[in-house]
């Protein structure tokens, strides 16, 4: 792994022809330790977000002892990556295969379930066991999200009663979760879902021993500043506190984007310039699948030697492919004189940015280095970031 002091070293130092992706492990750590020490509960570090194992290890060395997966690979990638993490196998339909094997030969015992048939499916995967924690998962609203995550998962008012009642008589630990969907930006988020397990507790008239809030935690996007982290701890507290539980009862969050947004960023070179459109060679296939597919905005950068004076303006970018659809709308805020050979970084792609990588059309980004600058944004950085500030504050 090669390690630079900063961004705008590596675009001048190494002049690269591909992408390169950028780690801040200090920026990882920060972000972990922020939850370890702040969460009123256990926090579970979701897998998908980014799986990259040097992140892992970051985390696990801050803190993260728990992890959920939502695969049979991530399932052996944890195991094989951190042999004494505990996992959290949290897909509500999985492969009775996927499920037998982690039980058996990876030590899994938590589950999530949102049927009666994936709930049979557990049993008969792994024998009958006495030992698991088994979480229903509750659909709950995710209008305050940027990206729902309400309409796959979660079992419906109505048919949650029975499903409390039948995976409390086979549990060892009973537990409810549910996810408000990605990049909540508002606590009211989990304070309304809370309410909805109260009812689904009061109906059911079960002994709950788990409340899992699930994701949703948001990070700092241009267009998307949250308010702080301890806002939604504080509402979640209040909310947990209140709930019809068992004094020993645990609370859980499980967050992907929050751990792992500030980890990563890339370094992009302008291949052609035409009108306000750059042809950049990275996009969709690449780390900005999110930037191509659903508008997202992420911060963006130039890497110059010497700073441009010149008026900020609105890009949109084209990435490598021969595809129409590789295609960032953006816009994304940058000097005026921006042309072909310019290397820009693009920030904030920690989580589901460079864990989306392709190697669509030949282009993908083999380079990765470590960088010890502070990330584009950051929720944990005290005080913000002064190097970048007015670029991500004022593109809202
Ligand atoms: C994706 C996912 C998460 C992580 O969500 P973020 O919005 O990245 O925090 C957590 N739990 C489950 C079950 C998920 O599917």
């Amino acid at each position: 792994m090669h390690k630079h002091p900063s961004a705008l070293g590596v675009a001048t130092t190494l002049t690269p022809a591909a992408p390169v992706t950028l780690i801040r492990p200090q920026a990882a750590a920060r972000a972990a330790r922020f939850f370890v020490e702040k969460f009123p509960g256990r926090s579970l570090y979701a897998v998908k977000a980014n799986p990259s194992p040097d992140l892992l290890r970051t985390l696990w060395d801050s803190g993260i002892s728990h992890f959920d997966v939502a695969s049979i690979a991530e399932v052996r990638l944890v195991a094989e990556t951190l042999p004494d993490a505990k996992l959290c196998f949290m897909h509500p339909v999985k492969a009775e295969e996927a499920i037998a094997e982690a039980y058996a030969v990876h030590g899994v015992r938590t589950f999530s379930l949102d049927t009666i048939d994936e709930l049979e499916k557990i049993m008969r995967a792994t024998n009958d066991a006495t030992d698991l924690e088994l979480c229903v998962r509750l659909r709950v609203s995710s209008e305050h999200s940027e990206l729902s995550l309400a309409s796959k998962f979660g079992a419906e008012l109505g048919e949650t009663r029975e499903l409390l009642m039948a995976t409390r008589q086979a549990a060892d630990a009973l537990g409810i979760c549910f996810h408000v969907g990605s990049q909540a930006m508002s606590p009211q988020a989990y304070s309304d879902a809370i309410e909805r397990v109260r009812a689904a507790i009061v109906d059911a008239a079960v002994t709950v021993d788990i409340i899992d809030v699930g994701g949703g935690f948001p990070s700092v996007y241009p267009g998307m500043e949250p308010v702080a982290l301890e806002n939604y701890f504080d509402a979640i507290h209040r909310g947990f506190e209140s709930l019809p539980v068992s004094y020993s009862s645990e609370l859980w969050c499980e967050p992907g984007r929050a751990l792992s947004a500030e980890y990563s960023s890339i370094i992009v070179r302008v291949e052609r310039r035409r009108g306000t459109e750059l042809y950049i060679n990275d996009g969709a296939y690449g780390a900005l699948f999110d930037a191509a597919h659903i508008g997202w905005r992420f911060p963006v950068v130039l890497l110059r030697d010497e700073e441009s004076d010149a008026a900020m303006t609105g890009f949109s970018f084209y990435g490598p492919t021969c595809d129409d659809m590789d295609h960032m709308v953006g816009p994304f805020m940058l000097p005026d004189d921006v042309a072909t050979g310019d290397y820009i970084e693009i920030g904030m792609l920690g989580a589901y940015g460079c864990a989306m990588r392709t190697g669509f059309n030949g282009f993908t980004a083999e380079t990765v280095v470590e960088v010890a600058d502070e990330p584009m944004a950051s929720l944990y950085a005290e005080p913000a970031p002064a190097r970048r500030r007015a670029t991500v504050i004022k593109l809202g």
